[in-house]
């Protein structure tokens, strides 16, 4: 691993200026692992910016530098010597185009990343990319002040569901701790992520969990969340964030799926495991991805049909577990 690391600290050496996304609907680790990389990017004394198409959730605004996220460039894209990729596995996850020219690094811990970069750092043994970015800072010797820490502790925190996922390792919580160590301060992250919520957030909550259906042997736990509901508690899709959780705590359940209706026949499914099933390759197979225990994926269809498939796949691999 070392050698990676310093072959990317190596690469962000030989350039100045750098465009920095990742993908659309940005969550902590996207967002946290971008701020935190283009601190450390300043603190080289490079430039950096930051496009994403989707503005920095509400949630994370509180984020040191939440400000330096775009969502559209202060100049030609094509006149940054370089581009660096963050949390995202495919291109087209960005929802925008940077151009070819530029010359790009690839930084991510999803299972499927289409390495679409000159040098594709790619490690699905990482918690999250704020992981990632910590080893890669120290490398690079920038040591992470309270606003890079906050950033990073952030990206792990969240994508490891609070430090309760099977990627939380004895490396992720060391970062975490050496973070604390270096100025962050766990309890007010926790409650600007998890205690400002909305009336909206608990209402769509209390909507789904009434929605819960369980299948026949109990392993699979679905929720439909129609478009009627969000608009009748005026929430939005990411007021539903972490609503596909809640299932995972019923003892018999393998697999937890939300359907957020987007438009008639068209779906946003979140996927979540316990270690047996690999959703990320049943989210792949409808052309969404993510990683074993936690996936998505956009399907066009009828919700029946869709749950059948979806229901069958999932009762393939508790029969025969993929490796
Ligand atoms: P969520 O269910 O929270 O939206 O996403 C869970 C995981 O699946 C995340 O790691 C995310 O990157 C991945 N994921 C979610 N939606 C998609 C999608 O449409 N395409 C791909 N490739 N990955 C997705
Ligand atoms: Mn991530």
């Amino acid at each position: 691993m070392t050698a990676i690391i310093n072959e990317v600290a190596g690469w962000i050496r030989k350039y100045r200026s750098f465009v920095i996304t990742s993908h659309e609907a940005g969550d902590g680790d996207s967002i946290g692992s971008q701020i935190a990389m283009a601190f450390v990017l300043q603190a080289m004394k490079k430039d950096a910016l930051i496009l994403n198409k989707d503005p920095v959730p509400e949630i994370y605004d509180f984020l040191p530098g939440a400000e330096k996220i775009r969502t559209s460039p202060n100049r030609k894209l094509e006149e940054f010597e370089a581009g660096i990729y963050l949390d995202c596995g495919s291109t087209e996850r960005t929802g925008l185009t940077i151009p070819d020219t530029v010359p790009c690094l690839n930084i991510d811990h999803h299972l499927n990343n289409d390495r679409f970069c000159e040098l594709n750092w790619v490690d699905a043994g990482m918690s999250s990319t704020a992981e990632m970015v910590y080893l890669l800072a120290d490398a690079l010797s920038i040591p992470p002040d309270t606003s890079i820490g906050s950033n990073l502790y952030t990206g792990i925190l969240t994508d490891t569901g609070c430090f309760t996922y099977n990627s939380t390792s004895p490396r992720c919580l060391r970062i975490a701790a050496a973070l604390v160590e270096a100025g962050v301060q766990p309890s007010q992250i926790s409650s600007q992520i998890y205690g400002r919520k909305k009336p909206g957030q608990l209402l769509i909550l209390g909507a789904a969990l009434s929605n819960l259906t369980m299948s026949e042997d109990q392993k699979i736990a679905t929720i439909l969340l129609k478009g009627e509901a969000f608009e009748r508690h005026g929430a939005t899709f990411a007021d539903a964030e972490g609503i596909v959780n809640y299932p995972l705590t019923i003892a018999s359940v393998e697999v937890s799926l939300l359907f957020k209706e987007m438009s008639e026949g068209f779906f946003k499914v979140s996927f979540r495991s316990r270690k047996k099933v690999n959703v990320a390759a049943i989210a792949e197979h409808f052309g969404g991805g993510g990683h074993r225990n936690a996936a998505g994926a956009k399907i066009k269809g009828n919700f029946t049909l869709i749950l059948e498939q979806i229901s069958k796949a999932i009762h393939q691999q508790l029969a025969n577990p993929l490796p």
